[in-house]
């Protein structure tokens, strides 16, 4: 393999510069992360927390451990209350740290019983002062998690079949399944065993745990895991002579450098994913780049490569032979986002519930459990829209349900702009934040069901509005109708206060692609919800019968 190449600006001269990889012989770190990670596996924090942190409280912890290693159990310090987004890139890491966490619960596939809800729920209201948000990633956010409490926590959560392990991390994370595989009408086949072989099989494999950096994946039998912007993906497709399998695509990614994954064109049987999975991360780990953090991920190298030759030495080097071609997926005309009540193959419904942008709480959770069990239910799905999902419900019950969610504020036919919003942490609790987001999503929900009340009803298809509060982009803006990115703007009167950049007309499906960023495309917040309405009203006043936004 040649290696990369990068342009020396001083002499002008192309010149020859390993990017840190692994298989090219670069075995020493090249940066703190890689030193970290080297000196001490990452998983071996958890007993380190358990014996002595636990022990000695916040100020025991060794600094590698806090800001690093932590992640790998789903640990993140959260953000000191009351520092301001303008100061968050002046201010030196600790300086920003609470003494307080926040942690990730990882649920491969968002799959829950109502039992491992009522869990989740009660850990909340004892350790975690009752917060809950639903992520994009189908994972459940504790906020004040205290290290004290994380072995008790621990405890909990694994009696119930649930885990912490690789929430965060440089590895491989929760993998996104889709929600109702298994009882879809839709889908070409349920994903759920590939999801459950990957995740027997590697996580917390050694092996696997110290990668470049994150590595996601999605796993479904219909196109509902935004699979485009996955590091993997695996989406169902029937081959016209070998049946139901999946499509296999490599290097999707957003944050500040988005790209759409490639499809590598190979049809992988389900009984093969893992195997296959692990082929693709393997590479990851022996070939990615690590010497910059910000050119670490596997889309900068299938980016560099191009898809024919990943697939190449995926079939050579990690395999030992050939994939099979295959075709492409179908191309959903909408997002699909499983809100309202859906029959279900064995004639059962399943029934979505939109919170706004993800934010529930422990006592909510509780609350689904009983009332899913109180409708003869004991599934329920996590979206990666930041939605919940009542599975195997009888038409019977279907409005009973529907009612009791209402009235726990997760309605189940949402107004568009409640349907439509996602928001990541944000300012309350993230330390990377510059901008306020879920009460913003919140307000702004409130704000846009009272003004665009008028026009409701001509919006038949969903408007989807994403929140960010910082450049990274964890609630996806990029590939939403109206992608709002926190940054600190300036306003009529020259002062610098919290806004956004806007980027317009981003989609999955049939419209993957990202939103265009129109330079001087920016909004304070204050501003936010008079600006959406223009851009809605517009698009309602200009559109043909059935044009969606980002046509
Ligand atoms: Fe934090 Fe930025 Fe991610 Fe939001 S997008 S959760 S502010 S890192």
């Amino acid at each position: 393999m040649a290696s990369p190449t990068r342009d020396n600006p001083k002499t002008g001269r192309t010149q020859r510069r390993g990017e840190g990889q692994w298989a090219l012989g670069y075995r020493e770190p090249l940066n703190p992360n890689e030193r970290s990670k080297k000196d001490d596996n990452p998983l071996n924090v958890r007993a380190r927390i358990e014996n002595i942190y636990a022990h000695g409280g916040f100020d025991s912890i060794d600094p590698g451990d806090l800001r690093g290693r932590f992640r790998w159990y789903g640990l993140y310090t959260q953000r000191k209350p009351g520092i301001d987004g303008g100061r968050t890139a002046t201010l030196e890491p600790e300086e920003l740290d609470d003494e307080f966490f926040m942690l990730r619960v990882r649920l491969d596939g968002g799959a829950l019983t109502t039992e491992q809800l009522t869990v989740l729920g009660e850990i909340s209201q004892t350790y975690a002062r009752d917060t809950a948000d639903i992520t994009d990633r189908q994972n459940i956010q504790y906020h004040w998690i205290r290290v004290e409490d994380m072995p008790a926590i621990w405890q909990k959560l694994e009696g119930a079949g649930m885990t912490t392990m690789e929430a965060c991390g440089d590895s491989p994370r929760v993998i996104l399944g889709s929600p109702v595989a298994g009882i879809s009408v839709d889908e070409v086949l349920d994903g759920t065993p590939a999801i459950e072989a990957i995740t027997r099989r590697y996580v917390g494999d050694p092996a696997f745990s110290n990668l470049p950096r994150k590595f996601k994946t999605a796993v479904s039998g219909q196109p509902d895991v935004a699979h485009e912007v996955h590091d993997i993906a695996f989406v169902g497709v029937e081959h016209p002579e070998h049946g139901p399998g999946f499509d296999l695509w490599v290097g999707g990614g957003l944050s500040t450098n988005p790209m759409i994954g490639q499809r590598l064109g190979a049809w992988v049987p389900r009984d093969e994913v893992a195997d296959v999975w692990a082929g693709v991360i393997g590479i990851f780990r022996d070939y990615g780049y690590r010497r910059l953090r910000s050119r670490a991920r596997i889309k900068f190298l299938v980016k560099d490569w191009g898809a024919e030759r990943f697939r190449e030495v995926l079939e050579r080097e990690y395999l030992g032979r050939e994939l099979i071609d295959g075709p492409a997926p179908a191309v959903p005309e909408r997002p699909i986002d499983h809100v309202g009540a859906h029959r279900q193959l064995d004639g059962n419904f399943y029934v979505g519930a939109a919170p706004i942008a993800g934010r529930v709480s422990g006592s909510t959770l509780l609350a689904v459990a009983k009332a899913a069990e109180g409708a003869g239910s004991t599934r329920v799905r996590l979206t990666p829209q930041q939605k919940l999902v009542v599975l195997d419900v009888a038409e019977s019950e279907v409005d009973g349900l529907s009612s009791a969610l209402d009235e726990l504020g997760l309605q189940t036919a949402p107004s568009p702009w409640r349907r439509g919003v996602m928001a990541c942490t944000g300012l309350e609790y993230c330390k990377l934040a510059i901008v306020e987001t879920k009460r913003r999503a919140h307000d702004l929900v409130a704000d846009l069901e009272r003004s665009l009340a008028d026009i409701q009803s001509h919006v038949d298809t969903p408007v989807t509005v994403h929140l960010n509060g910082c450049p990274n982009s964890c609630a996806r803006i990029q590939t939403a109708d109206i992608g709002l990115k926190g940054q600190i703007v300036t306003d009529a009167d020259g002062s610098q206060v919290e806004g956004f950049q806007v980027h317009l007309g981003g989609g999955l499906g049939l419209d993957a692609g990202f939103g265009r960023k129109l330079r001087g495309h920016k909004v304070t917040s204050g501003e936010l919800t008079g600006y959406v309405e223009r851009i809605v009203r517009n698009y309602v006043a200009g559109r043909e019968d059935g044009e969606r936004f980002a046509q």
